[in-house]
């Protein structure tokens, strides 16, 4: 291809339709037929044969594990520097018939630290570019079989790591899922949850504002009814106190009715107290959102036992009565370690950073009192 070298690589899966285009004419292909060949892409999963050539990378990644419990089904991506991505579809029973909802990983591993995660034990390894996001889309999608055998209808960015720690990253790739020539997944159909980074909600506020992303979700693991608690299980809360988080969720723009999903994880003995559900309740009380509780996954090695389902109903039945719009998650996925914050490969355990070279080296992960932060190892 003439000049192709000259060019940045060229990452279909990572473009929107107009991106893909313009990248494409500045290769000397005609308008016309990238427009095509996007939409081919996208719609039946089929490569046009210019992407095998050099300059072009289209991730195909092979599926290295398939693992059903009888309705969900977790698949793993192995790249070409061995680390995997692990994402979930989740078939999800609705008045008019079951739909799929897959749930993404925006990174691998995660920085975060949450004490009841199965992906904190592995660190950060890396952040996922916006193209290896959608590959996760296009797996399920395209080449994916799952029982459901149902097109994906929602997207969750709750896989693998905090989606505001890769943020740039994450918002492309919802610009890529949600353009009318390729993926076109409707935005009301795609939520990001976050740990409460203030900077990320505010991020995620400016693209809600742009049109076409007006009702886009956002959720929020909040976790805990007051700060002692949620830094006890989740360390971020030291850099990102529950009244900052308050702020940003205050702020954040609101173009529908649509409310935020608050997800509490139920750790018995930590946050299931009737006490800790009023706090909880009288937090989020001038905050127009939906309270999902979920009843603890216990991770390998965990500390806590799953809640007994008496507790999980008294909490639930509690909240309700408080006034606050609650409701029950089912928990998918266990037998196969596909439930939430029970993602992470026990075997790419190695706490290792690789950079976008490809060179990697330990680094030991620190959350700060005043800020998240990464650092190398001396
Ligand atoms: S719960 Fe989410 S943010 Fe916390 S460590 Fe796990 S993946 Fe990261």
């Amino acid at each position: 291809m003439p000049g192709a070298a000259s060019h940045p690589t060229l990452r279909p899966l990572g473009l929107t339709r107009v991106q893909f285009v313009a990248a494409a004419s500045e290769r000397g292909r005609s308008p016309s037929k990238a427009r095509d060949e996007y939409k081919a892409l996208f719609r039946e999963g089929k490569p046009a044969a210019w992407f095998a050539e050099p300059g072009v990378e289209l991730p195909d990644y092979p599926v290295s594990a398939t693992l059903v419990d009888g309705e969900t089904s977790k698949f793993v991506l192995r790249h070409e520097d061995g680390l995997e991505t692990e994402s979930v579809l989740i078939p999800m029973p609705r008045s008019t018939g079951t739909t799929t909802t897959l749930c993404v990983s925006s990174q691998v591993g995660c920085a975060m630290g949450c004490h009841f995660c199965e992906t904190a034990q592995m660190g950060l390894l890396k952040n996922l570019r916006a193209d290896q996001i959608v590959h996760q889309w296009f797996s399920a999608t395209h080449r994916v079989q799952h029982s459901a055998s149902r097109a994906v209808k929602n997207i969750v960015f709750m896989g693998m790591g905090e989606p505001t720690d890769n943020i740039d990253e994450v918002i492309q790739s919802v610009r890529v899922l949600t353009d009318h020539d390729g993926a076109s997944v409707p935005a009301s159909n795609i939520s990001i949850s976050t740990v409460g980074n203030p900077d990320g909600i505010v991020k995620i506020g400016e693209l809600v504002r742009e049109r076409g992303f007006h009702r886009l979700n956002l959720a929020l693991s909040l976790n805990a009814p007051n700060d002692e608690i949620r830094t006890q299980i989740m360390p971020v809360n030291r850099a990102w106190p529950m009244a900052r988080l308050k702020e940003a969720l205050v702020s954040f723009p609101r173009f529908s009715q649509a409310a935020f999903c608050v997800e509490y994880v139920l750790i018995p003995g930590v946050n299931d107290r009737d006490e800790h559900c009023d706090e909880v309740c009288a937090f989020l009380r001038d905050i127009r959102c939906s309270l999902n509780v979920i009843p603890y996954n216990p991770r390998r090695n965990s500390p806590w036992p799953a809640p007994a389902e008496a507790s999980v109903e008294r909490f639930v039945a509690r909240a309700l009565t408080n006034g606050q719009f609650t409701k029950r998650r089912g928990t998918k996925g266990r037998d196969v370690m596909a439930a939430c914050g029970q993602l992470g490969n026990e075997k790419i355990r190695q706490r290792k950073l690789v950079h976008d070279d490809g060179s990697s080296q330990p680094i030991k992960l620190r959350i700060s009192t005043r800020e998240a932060t990464r650092e190398e190892q001396t």
